[in-house]
């Protein structure tokens, strides 16, 4: 049964979640820790629960979720997977940060794809990708298929009370729109979502209260 452990890092308080199972390997998804203490806190909590961290996965390529991209890559050796289309976002993560005022380690170019449909495999689990074009061009979310413990990482596409914002470079409101009513939405009412910023909520929850999905 996979478990799931929420850190809100740096100033945009950009959620990082480490999710493991019960073989203790792991993976790290958007991991935005920024100053030592935040690098510090994950490390620990990684430590301390026997954790081994297999993958990093990205749920889009934005600064405030890679800015730890190094750090975890340096730390426990494992590959950065990302969507193609989002590649160009992690390349300038960089002096994106910068025109905002932070100074970032570059994350590391090297990368694998992850793309619809695909299973990301660690311990005795998998996540499942589903691509969710619009926030970026090349977002996806995670998610998982245990029936008792349904959960959706949806980054930047669908938070409590709101949606991805669609104005930043290669965002799409209509594209936003199709992956959420198409995509997220169909997974089902009881699916937990774990945002990119702000609390958890679920589906269900979103779809009778959230302005953006009052859609009939
Ligand atoms: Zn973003």
């Amino acid at each position: 049964m996979i478990k799931t452990k929420t850190f809100y890092f740096n100033d945009l308080r950009e959620c990082t979640y480490v999710v493991w199972d019960e073989s203790g390997e792991s993976v790290i998804i958007d991991p935005g820790c920024q100053s030592d203490s935040e690098r510090e806190r994950l490390k620990k909590f990684i430590e301390t629960n026997n954790l081994k961290p297999v993958k990093l996965l990205n749920t889009h390529g934005h600064f405030d979720h890679v800015m730890g991209n190094a750090f975890v890559v340096k730390t426990w050796g494992v590959k950065t997977y990302i969507n193609p289309q989002d590649k160009p976002q992690l390349e300038r993560a960089f002096s994106y940060g910068e025109m905002f005022g932070y100074s970032i380690e570059q994350p590391p170019a090297e990368t694998i794809d992850v793309n619809d449909g695909d299973k990301i495999e660690f311990g005795n689990s998998y996540l499942k990708v589903i691509t969710t074009p619009g926030h970026t061009r090349g977002g996806v979310c995670y998610y998982t298929e245990e029936p008792d413990n349904k959960i959706v990482f949806a980054g930047d596409t669908l938070f409590a009370g709101s949606i991805g914002r669609t104005d930043l470079p290669g965002g799409d409101y209509d594209d936003l729109m199709n992956s959420l009513l198409k995509k997220i939405v169909e997974l089902g009412d009881d699916y937990k979502v774990l945002s990119g910023h702000g609390p958890e909520t679920t589906i269900s929850h979103e779809l009778s209260t959230n302005p953006f999905l009052r859609y009939e």
